[in-house]
Order: C-alpha cells, then structure tokens, then sequence
C-alpha cells in the first residue's frame, strides 16, 4: 500500500454547521494518508446548497484546520479567498455542462413527484415516473438518471484491491439536478474532483452509496480518470451512545473544545476513543 503514489486529494466539508470530532479524524486522516503516498491537498468548501451555508461555518472550517494543524497545497486560503474565488457557485457553468453531457445519453428524465406521493409510495416509483414523459423543461421538476443498467460498480480501494458495490433500491434513479435547477451533490462533486483532477478520495462510510452514483456517472461519461481513481471510505467516529456524531454547537463540536480550553493533543486524544478500525495505523 505504502507503494502506491497519488497526484491529489481533498477535504471537502460543507459550511452546514460547526465541524464536530469525527470532521478533525476524517482531516487527520486525509492528512496523513497524503503524506504517506506523497500527494497534494485540495481543500474544496461544498458550499453548493446555499439555504444551509452560514459564513459563521465557513470559518469554522479554517479556525478547526488551522486549530489541527493541517496544511494543504491548492485551494482558499482564508473565508474572504474562498467567497471570492473558490465558492461552487462560481464554478456552476461546469456543473451546467456535465448535466448537458448526462442529458445527451438519453438516460436522463423529469420527476414532479412530490415529497408526499414518495412518502405515500414508499420510495420513488421509476417506472410510473418515467412513463410520464415529462419535458425536461417542466418548471419545477427535479431530473433523475435512469440506474437499470448499471449492473455491478467497481471501486479501487486503498489496499490496491477493487470493491464491487450496487445501485440499490433508494439510490436508485438517483436525483442530478434538484427542482429548484441546480446542480445535486453528485453531480457538483464529480465536476468538481474532474476539474481538480483528484486522483485519491478520502471519505467517511456514510458517503459509499454516493461514491457509487458518481462513479456510474463516470462510467457513463467516458471520465477513465474518475473511474480509476482510489477510494478510502472510513468509518465514522461515535458518541458514548454509539451513534455517529452530527453537525452541532453541541460538546463535540470543535468550536466548542477549542473554546473551552482543549488543545491539539486534547482532540487528538478525543478522536482516539470511538475510533473506527480502519485508522490504518495512523494513530
Ligand atoms: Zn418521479
């Protein structure tokens, strides 16, 4: 494993709320696995959904890694750099493209279906969806991807193995564009690692479903570079009652240990208990 080099991976946290202990281990972990195989750091702000980022947030993210001690190479340097040059919203014209290149395989169509009738449906029926034949155009239509095809989906993982998952019931048909237009996570996500040309991505357990929609994405696009690129799922930093840690001002945020007079080592202690197997021998 030591062998293997990467060009570039990222920290990609979201404005969405104060930073909690199992954002610092996913940093730390970035952080070291960058260092062991000799690659760059992005740090990328997903700051695409923009009715949950606050500024108060976007700070937060460089108070804690400066508070960590972690350093990258490309990307805002400070909230004011990333306003101005790094925010999602400038790089919307990319997003707006991959969404025309998905719309020209054919497999792409309008979902009005509303929250109730999905509830009342217990998930999302495709077939009824699809038969509809909405245009695209529709206001106020969200856009899914027809998934059938998809078949199994292989991602290279750290251990210089390949892990097969599958599109399942609920990740199905997967949404690309929200109603409102812009651009889904996945969507603004695989741009964005394509634009930046991240080779390696670092990311928690919760995020496997995703890795899979956007590498069928990839596949479907032609993107080599993405569908060869290695993935590092870690898993998730709990709380005393074994539930995953949540975004919160609550006592595992990071604002709330550095204001209340931990240091460094503190968190780093704190991040130890609860830890996931997968440390790598970091710690
Ligand atoms: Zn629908």
């Amino acid at each position: 494993m030591q062998d293997q080099s990467f060009a570039k991976t990222r920290l990609a946290p979201t404005p969405s709320g104060y930073l909690h202990l199992g954002n610092a281990y996913s940093f730390l972990l970035t952080a070291a696995l960058a260092k062991r195989h000799g690659s760059k750091i992005l740090l990328r702000i997903d700051d695409i959904d923009r009715g949950r980022t606050r500024d108060a947030y976007v700070t937060d993210i460089f108070d804690s890694l400066a508070f960590l001690q972690v350093e990258w190479d490309e990307g805002p340097k400070t909230a004011a750099d990333f306003h101005q040059h790094f925010s999602q919203h400038l790089r919307m014209p990319l997003y707006k493209t991959l969404l025309q290149r998905l719309v020209a395989t054919g497999k792409i169509y309008a979902c009005a279906c509303s929250r109730k009738q999905l509830t009342e449906q217990g998930g999302h029926d495709a077939a009824n969806c699809r038969a509809r034949k909405l245009s695209l155009d529709t206001p106020n239509v969200a856009w899914r991807i027809d998934t059938d095809d998809a078949g199994p989906i292989s991602v290279r993982t750290l251990d210089g193995t390949t892990r097969i998952g599958h599109l399942e019931a609920g990740t199905s048909d997967f949404i690309i564009r929200k109603r409102d237009g812009g651009p889904a996570y996945q969507i603004a996500s695989l741009a964005d690692d394509l634009f930046f040309g991240v080779d390696l991505i670092v990311r928690g357990d919760d995020l496997w479903t995703s890795t899979l929609s956007q590498l069928f994405l990839a596949r479907l696009l032609g993107e080599q570079g993405f569908l060869d690129a290695t993935f590092h799922h870690h898993g998730l930093l709990t709380d005393t009652e074994n539930r995953k840690l949540s975004k919160s001002e609550g006592a595992t945020s990071l604002r709330f240990l550095r204001t209340n007079g931990l240091d460094y080592e503190g968190i780093f202690e704190l991040t130890k208990k609860g830890l996931p197997k997968d440390s790598l021998g970091l710690y």
